[in-house]
């Protein structure tokens, strides 16, 4: 297997489940969302390991990511987030996903699909409530929910809505979440007053689960959290979960270069002096943002060292200094839960972004090996 390796750490997901557990208490289900390959830590081991560990529920963006944790065997209830397109319905129906449904014409699509696929579909009813994605209006969710439960091939199972700003600290921020789940409560108080039973209410993401104790109803859907990473910075000290993955690579080459030598496509970083420069086999072909090109810095034998010169797709170079206790075949950290090293959430840091899309971006080039 390549040097370069996407380290899945299971024991520390096994922590993250727990603390969120012992947060939330013993009541709220949880659900795992494992879009987008568990957050690039691969869907089917996390859900895996995920539904041994007391998740009940995975949640999925697309058809197909559910349809591939069905033909892994997972039995458990997967609900599907975004809007799947009508020639989708049919595969959706016969994996059994429980899509969320925002509106009169999806519902009827989904029921004729559930009706040709001979089964009872659960369905998720979606409140938009100020996200501003995907969900009907607060005053209409009554009459579409009667509607949901009008159709014999659907099982109205749950009301949901998404919080826009539950991971921010300010008081504009509080105020929205608030707000949100204002809307949310007299939508489900409008369902129960017309005689429906909304199934399983849920709103919270991982910040809700970090901020809104009053966002949990029956069931949270925190993802980041999970993963190791807070939502937000601003909630780093609220949120003591550990990195599940390590993104780790070897050194392949160590050179000397003398003053005035030039490393990289442009020649943008010039050896000051003698230096000695490893390279490592990792680069922008991998999901490792080019952006980080002279801000990143490595672990190595438990010392951080600069990536010098522009990232380029397959390798980058780095700084080991005038002498060294480096050697060739040296293990590298590029990111991860280990002490010392950077977080997904510091290079998001270097480079505007969040620690979501650092994991999401590693990509199948990277092999995942799981611990
Ligand atoms: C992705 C997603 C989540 C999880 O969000 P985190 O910020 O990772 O906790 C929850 N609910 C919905 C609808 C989502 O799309």
């Amino acid at each position: 297997m390549r040097a370069t390796q996407a380290r899945i750490h299971l024991d520390r997901l096994k922590k993250n489940i727990e603390t969120v557990r012992n947060r939330i208490g013993p009541k709220p289900l949880l659900c795992m969302p494992v879009k987008a390959d568990g957050y690039g830590h691969g869907a089917i081991p996390i859900a895996q390991e995920a539904l041994r560990l007391g998740v009940a529920v995975l949640a999925v963006a697309t058809v197909q990511e559910g349809v591939q944790l069905r033909k892994a065997g997972i039995e458990a209830p997967i609900l599907l987030l975004s809007i799947p397109l009508p020639a989708e319905l049919d595969e959706l129906a016969a994996y059994r996903l429980s899509p969320f449904i925002a509106d009169a014409e999806c519902a009827e699509a989904l029921a004729a699909a559930a009706g040709r696929a001979g089964v009872r579909l659960p369905v998720h009813l979606k409140i938009d409530t100020g996200m501003g994605r995907v969900g009907c209006r607060p005053e209409t969710a009554a009459a579409l929910a009667a509607y949901i439960a009008s159709f014999p091939s659907l099982h109205y199972a749950g009301t949901a809505t998404h919080l826009a700003k539950a991971d921010s600290l300010t008081a504009e921020a509080l105020g929205y979440t608030q707000k949100q789940l204002a809307r949310f409560n007299e939508a489900l108080d409008a369902i129960g007053k017309a005689g429906f039973d909304p199934g399983i209410v849920h709103a919270a993401n991982s910040g809700a689960v970090l901020l809104h104790e009053d966002g949990y109803f029956d069931m949270v859907r925190p993802g980041i959290l999970l993963y190791g990473y807070p939502p937000s910075a601003a909630l780093a000290s609220v949120a003591p979960v550990e990195p599940v993955m390590d993104l780790v690579t070897s050194v392949v080459f160590i050179k000397k270069v003398t003053p005035g030598e030039a490393l990289s496509y442009g020649g943008t970083w010039i050896a000051p002096a003698d230096r000695l420069i490893a390279t490592l086999p990792v680069g922008y072909g991998d999901g490792l943002p080019r952006g980080l090109s002279g801000k990143l810095q490595v672990l190595i034998r438990e010392t951080l060292y600069p990536v010098v010169g522009r990232i380029c797709m397959d390798q980058c170079m780095v700084d080991l200094g005038q002498d060294t206790a480096v050697r060739r075949w040296d293990p590298v950290i590029i990111f991860g839960g280990i002490r010392g090293a950077l977080s997904a959430g510091d290079l998001a840091a270097l480079v505007h972004t969040i620690p979501y899309e650092i994991t999401c971006t590693i990509n199948k080039r990277v092999p995942r090996v799981y611990c």
